[in-house]
């Protein structure tokens, strides 16, 4: 699950890493009422508009903004609100922002020049041990560097059994040229990082750019976070976070009915028991000269009322020309699955109006096909074969 980067602050901000502060607005006039807010909270005169959307690259998008006056945060808030903003990361028509962040602005002029900084937390999972990700060149053009300069950006690998300890965030701190003042605050701000990604069960947490101001404080000026789905159950105030406005209106849907399914962008939809099957059954889709359009799996109770929601939530997708059902009967017996293609066909009628191909292959498959061959009119295929399945959808597709 992601959070907004107001979300992500006020979490960073709890386990005690400083953030450039700030407070959230979905109307112009409540953007000027907190910007005023934070001015007497922070002492700051200018301001900074950055819309809430799940999507990074906002600055250069156009939805980050530095407001030097309480009618320019009111302007840049009534334009940033309900605008479609196009980033590298947001589908071609853009992602509607609902809300912005109003913050104090954090680049003033002093002693030295403002520095960003990379840092990111994350699971390296080629060593099983998390990570912290970090550079000097920090700010907008991140992947850039990933991809130019891969030798400027450094990793520092957690050891589970030990934690994160303090010669390693001093040596972040050093890499990172710090001295002083800035080094010591470097120290609590990578420990504290830590241990607010180990703490909220995260998967990703990534502060880009790390600000070191010019009076030497290291703060968050962004975040992003992602919290292990699989985790929430132990984290109800996290949980509460989602905002399902930025999520697949199509897999908020599955997910309420208790499906695994994720969208994808091809052709053919297909529905699955078990995750594994579901994988290769995207690859057979795809020797067929398909393209999976989704990815759904039903789990073990594959009965009438389940076979009918899964059909229901591909067939939203427009693309979808075949629906291939590729279900192993173990214990569901195949017979009871074709039953349940059958009942939910006829229940939706006109709804179905692409072919099914369905495999169904293990316990009682044959009398499943004596079903499925039995039923005249309704558009459906039986194989049992991987291949001959592959070779099913293949036909229809041309
Ligand atoms: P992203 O583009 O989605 O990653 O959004 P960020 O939160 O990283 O903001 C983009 C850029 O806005 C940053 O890299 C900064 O250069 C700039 N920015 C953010 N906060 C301030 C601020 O307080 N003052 C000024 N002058 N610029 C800021
Ligand atoms: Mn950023």
């Amino acid at each position: 699950m992601n959070l907004h980067e107001y979300q992500g602050k006020e979490l960073l901000n709890s386990f005690g890493v400083r953030i450039q502060r700030g407070k959230v607005a979905d109307t112009p006039e409540k953007a000027v009422e907190v910007a005023k807010q934070l001015a007497e909270e922070t002492g700051t005169g200018w301001w900074v508009v950055k819309a809430q959307i799940h999507a990074g690259g906002r600055g250069k998008g156009g939805g980050v903004k530095l407001a030097k006056s309480l009618d320019e945060v009111k302007e840049l808030a009534s334009n940033i609100i309900g605008m479609m903003l196009k980033t590298p990361q947001t589908p071609p028509q853009g992602k509607k922002v609902n809300q912005v962040l109003i913050t104090e602005d954090v680049y003033y002029p002093g002693e030295h020049e403002p520095d960003e900084y990379y840092m990111s937390v994350l699971l390296n999972r080629g060593t099983g041990k998390n990570m912290i990700m970090y550079s000097t060149e920090g700010g907008m053009n991140i992947e850039e560097v990933a991809e130019k300069t891969p030798h400027l950006i450094f990793t520092e690998e957690i050891d589970p059994a030990f934690g994160f300890l303090p010669f390693q965030a001093r040596k972040v701190a050093f890499n990172l040229g710090l001295s002083g003042v800035a080094f010591k605050e470097m120290v609590k701000f990578v420990t504290s990082l830590y241990t607010a990604y180990v703490k909220s069960d995260a998967t990703l947490f990534e502060i880009n750019p790390v600000l070191k101001t010019s009076d030497s404080k290291i703060m968050a000026v962004d975040s992003k976070v992602v919290i292990d789905d699989n985790g929430l159950f132990r984290h109800k105030d996290l949980a509460a976070l989602r905002d399902i406005r930025e999520e697949n209106p199509i897999e908020v849907e599955a997910k309420a009915a208790g499906l695994s399914y994720v969208d994808l962008d091809g052709n053919v939809g297909c529905m699955v028991n078990g995750a594994g099957l579901a994988m290769s059954t995207m690859d057979l889709i795809k020797q067929a000269g398909g393209e999976p359009a989704n990815f759904l799996d039903v789990g073990g109770t594959a009965d009438a009322e389940r076979v009918e929601i899964g059909f229901r939530i591909i067939l939203k997708d427009p693309n979808v020309k075949a629906i291939l059902v590729n279900i192993f009967g173990g214990i569901v017996r195949c017979d009871r699955v074709a039953q349940g293609v059958i009942d939910a066909y006829n229940n939706m009628g006109d709804a179905i109006n692409v072919p099914i191909i369905l495999r169904l292959e293990g316990t009682n498959s044959e009398e499943a096909k004596v079903l499925i061959e039995a039923t005249k009119g309704l558009n459906v295929i039986a194989a049992t074969e991987f291949q001959e399945a592959a070779d099913r959808v293949q036909e229809v597709l041309q």
